[in-house]
């Protein structure tokens, strides 16, 4: 590859980097992204996958990043409402938690900080109805509200295509490992992973969105040292388990834990039921963290507390952690850091170079389009912002002043018109993770067949070779646990007949 120049370079392709490179490519920038593995591979597709405010940051006073997060929240479900949608949490009250009334007047400040009612508001609920049977008899009385699940891989895939569609070029298995600001633009040394080659690409502006390794990766590029105002992040990690579907019914759970911590349950991938999260200091490779049975114990623990049927750890099959990149804000509970962001500007540098720390999955819009207005300031351009109210690429079934699930049923049940042989089942999977861009696999099939080769658990050729040309998937672990949730659902057969793709 040559020395190509691009006007910025987007370092790391998890949710931020995911949604700097396509604001920057529709404001009309050339953009390259490189990440060092697959999309996503890090913190981005570890999270308990909530767009929301983060009720319990109420209690810390964070009243702008909960408003941000929550207006975020509703402009998102309408950007991409195959990928997000409502979901309602039960919150179980007992005597041992703060009064009745003070949750109820948290919620109203929750319903008011929302603006805009999109979502149902929250509401008392009695616990002795059938469906909180589950639950241990002390709890007679909890709360309903409401905030919304995403598909967290799906939506940093989602925004790279977008770029993408823009005319960004993405390069994954790419490590950066120099940058260098000489004669006018950066340097950016990378190594291809794959190839292990190393190439070397310029552009005028770089943006660190490495997550986890943003620190370090100042630190191995030689950054840290001649500034010491760098910020300083927590590694907090962050773990989940995944249990047989614990309950019937689509409401999810919030437990508030005596040491302030709060644990959700969620219904998971039709089948299964997701039970997280922790908060554990972190040191080392954050793509090395695993579960430690003290975290195990601790929401087997956190459950058992309110529900009848008692789990250990050894009932979930499977498990997953990540590590959040959090700015240190100096807290001394890493229950307390802020998950709010800041956007480093490195001004030692003839060109402009920002490193961004912290952030929440819910907020990745609008601190990538707060990045964007930074470089725009900073390179005297006036391009606008843009991303509001504009859909995702799949996103764009929804019309103006149609509600967000409303549009998603219709555009579920045209499409079930016009593939009338594709299974149920697999009708909402492909409606769920693609959206219109559904249309790219299925193109004028007319029968099962047309989508080429079965691997068993109707995963077909069609949708593998589509990963491949259109989302950079490049093994069977990325097509099964990133660019969706398959592996969760296929047997072995099925998973042993993708392998046979690749090889
Ligand atoms: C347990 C847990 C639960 C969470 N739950 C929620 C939630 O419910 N809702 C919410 O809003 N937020 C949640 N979050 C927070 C959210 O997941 C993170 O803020 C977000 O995913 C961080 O994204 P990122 O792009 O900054 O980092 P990452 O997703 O980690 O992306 C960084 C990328 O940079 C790449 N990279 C690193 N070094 C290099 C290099 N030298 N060259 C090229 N690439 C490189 C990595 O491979 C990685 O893919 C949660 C986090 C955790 C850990």
């Amino acid at each position: 590859m040559s020395a190509l120049h691009y006007d910025l370079c987007v370092i790391g392709g998890g949710i931020n980097g995911a949604g700097i490179a396509r604001d920057a490519a529709g404001r009309g920038l050339s953009v390259v992204l490189v990440e060092a593995d697959d999309l996503a591979s890090a913190t981005s597709s570890a999270s308990t996958k909530l767009i929301h405010g983060g009720l319990r940051y109420l209690e810390m006073y964070e009243f702008k990043m909960v408003r941000e997060a929550l207006k975020e929240r509703s402009s998102l479900h309408r950007s991409a409402a195959h990928l997000i949608k409502p979901q309602e949490f039960i919150l179980p009250h007992d005597q041992t938690q703060r009064p009745l009334w003070m949750i109820r007047l948290g919620l109203f400040l929750y319903d008011f900080l929302a603006g805009k009612k999109t979502l149902p508001s929250s509401k008392l609920v009695d616990l002795k109805t059938a469906e909180n049977q589950l639950l241990k008899s002390e709890f007679e009385k909890g709360f309903s509200y409401f905030d919304c699940w995403a598909d967290d891989t799906r939506l940093v895939v989602s925004n790279i295509t977008d770029a993408a569609s823009r005319g960004a070029r993405i390069l994954t298995r790419m490590k950066c490992k120099s940058l260098v600001c000489e004669d006018g633009s950066w340097r950016v040394g990378l190594k291809d992973q794959v190839r292990d080659e190393d190439i070397e690409i310029k552009a005028n502006m770089v943006v660190n969105t490495t997550g986890p390794w943003a620190r370090s990766f100042l630190e191995d590029i030689g950054f840290t040292e001649n500034d010491p105002n760098i910020p300083n992040m927590r590694l907090v990690k962050g773990s989940h388990l995944i249990f047989p579907k614990l309950y019937e019914g689509g409401q999810a759970y919030i437990l508030q834990q005596p040491d302030k911590r709060i644990v959700f349950v969620i219904p998971y991938e039709q089948d299964y039921t997701l039970i997280g999260t922790t908060e554990e200091a972190y040191e080392g490779n954050p793509r090395e963290c695993r579960i430690s049975k003290e975290e195990g114990s601790y929401l087997c623990k956190a459950h058992n507390r309110f529900f009848e049927k008692q789990l250990k750890p050894d009932d979930a099959i499977f498990s997953y952690s990540g590590v959040r990149p959090l700015f240190d804000d100096g807290a001394s509970d890493a229950r307390c850091v802020t998950r709010g962001y800041r956007i480093y500007h490195h001004e030692r540098y003839h060109n402009p170079f920002l490193t961004v720390f912290g952030g929440k999955l819910t907020t990745y819009r609008s601190l990538s389009e707060h990045v964007m207005d930074k470089l725009m300031i900073l390179t005297g351009r006036n391009n606008p912002a843009w991303t509001r109210q504009k859909p995702l690429v799949g996103g764009d079934f929804i019309s103006k002043g149609q509600a967000p699930d409303a549009a998603y049923e219709a555009f579920r049940a045209a499409q079930g018109e016009k593939y009338t042989f594709l299974p149920p089942e697999l009708l909402e999977r492909y409606c769920r993770a693609y959206g219109t861009r559904m249309g790219y696999i299925l193109k004028e099939a007319k029968s099962l067949d047309d989508l080429g080769v079965h691997y068993g658990d109707h995963v077909y050729e069609a949708e593998i070779q589509y990963l491949r040309y259109y989302e950079w998937a490049q093994s069977v672990e990325d097509i099964i646990w990133r660019r969706s949730k398959l592996g969760i659902h296929i047997s072995d057969e099925t998973i042993a007949a993708l392998q046979q793709c690749f090889s």
